[in-house]
């Protein structure tokens, strides 16, 4: 695999295709065998996460739903001054086991702002699934229960995740220079 270059920045390769897929595989087994007969929501967080939650759903062979949300930050006037709102979370959550699918996990901020929202809806149990967890960089309170690959805090890119908007359609995650 040769670097990528993505507007004025220098990538190289980090996680094979083949990586990807196998830990995907795992965790799809996983999930497969510990929601049976729940018929559980995955809850995917776009943009980054559309290509992790295809092919991750395309191998759940339970009874299962999925719904794309988009999560829109703006300043609130709450204690933390962040108010999350989810665009697109029209399932009916309540009483339900939900998969939060997310494509990395940074400092965290993103999930603990939205998850007491989800969670004032009642749902069953919430868990968190991401393709990438950058453990040093958390910095809230959120537990993740599935994590496919634990990475150092440096930027990455390719296979949903983006710099500037680009770099998403490849198929293997690079690292910056
Ligand atoms: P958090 O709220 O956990 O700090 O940030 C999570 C979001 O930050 C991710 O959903 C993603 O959009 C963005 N992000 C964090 N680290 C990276 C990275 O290394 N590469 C890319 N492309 N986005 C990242
Ligand atoms: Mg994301």
């Amino acid at each position: 695999m040769s670097s990528i270059k993505v507007l004025d920045k220098e990538f190289e390769p980090y996680i094979s295709e083949e990586a990807i897929q196998n830990k995907i595989s795992e965790l799809a087994q996983q999930l497969n065998q510990e929601y049976a007969g729940k018929r559980p929501i995955f809850l995917s967080i776009l943009n980054g996460s559309f290509l992790f939650t295809a092919d991750l759903f395309r191998q759940i062979t339970i009874e299962a739903e999925v719904c794309f949300i988009k999560l829109a930050s703006y300043k609130g006037t709450t204690s933390s001054g962040n108010v999350i709102t989810a665009i697109g979370l029209d399932a009916n959550v309540s009483g339900r086991d939900i998969i939060i699918v997310e494509d990395i996990i940074d400092t965290g901020k993103t999930l603990h702002h939205f998850l007491p929202q989800l969670e004032s809806s009642q749902p069953k149990s919430i868990k968190i699934a991401v393709l990438l967890n950058k453990k040093e960089a958390l910095a809230y309170p959120v537990k993740i229960d599935y994590a496919c690959f634990d990475i150092p805090n440096k930027f990455v890119v390719g296979y949903g995740l983006d710099y500037d908007g680009l770099g998403r359609n490849t198929r293997a995650i690079y690292q910056l220079k």
